[in-house]
């Protein structure tokens, strides 16, 4: 059986994976507040929805606690990524990742219950730091 895959947050982050994810052939729903970022991903992802993830009702209908993993892609506004999560964990989504803006924001997530907190800078450059030594000792 197909995974089912929900992105809230359609920035470069979420957008990304809402991408790769589609072209591995999994079912994904895209989800953001703007509309013109979810339009550009109608053709990408299997469904493609305009909706406030901090609604509690709206995420309801949406059958959100169906899909199999969500992703929290969204990062500045840290009060509405804090709160989705809250929502998501409430209505016993199976597994959450959350995007963390900063280390307190990790916490947070954690703390409320997100089964992975990914900190893309970060996670990115500690990958590359050991990319680039690793690459140094097979040099030698
Ligand atoms: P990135 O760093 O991934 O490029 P960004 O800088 O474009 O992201 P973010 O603030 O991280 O922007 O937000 C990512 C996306 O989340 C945006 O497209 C934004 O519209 C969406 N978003 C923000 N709040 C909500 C919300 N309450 N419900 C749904 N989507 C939201």
């Amino acid at each position: 059986m197909k995974r089912e895959f929900a992105v809230i947050g359609l920035g470069r982050f979420g957008g990304s994976i809402c991408e790769e994810l589609s072209q591995q052939g999994m079912q994904v729903m895209a989800i953001d507040s703007d509309e013109e970022r979810v339009n550009k991903f109608s053709s990408i992802a299997s469904h493609a929805v305009v909706a406030d993830a901090t609604d509690e009702l709206v995420l309801k209908s949406l059958g959100i606690r169906n899909f199999d993993h969500v992703i929290v892609a969204i990062g500045d506004d840290i009060q509405a990524s804090i709160l989705a999560t809250l929502i998501l964990k409430d209505l016993g989504v199976n597994k959450i990742t959350a995007k963390a803006q900063n280390d307190y924001h990790e916490k947070v997530l954690r703390k409320i219950g997100a089964d992975n907190v990914v900190h893309p800078e970060r996670d990115m450059g500690r990958r590359i730091a050991h990319n680039i030594i690793s690459k140094n000792v097979l040099d030698y």
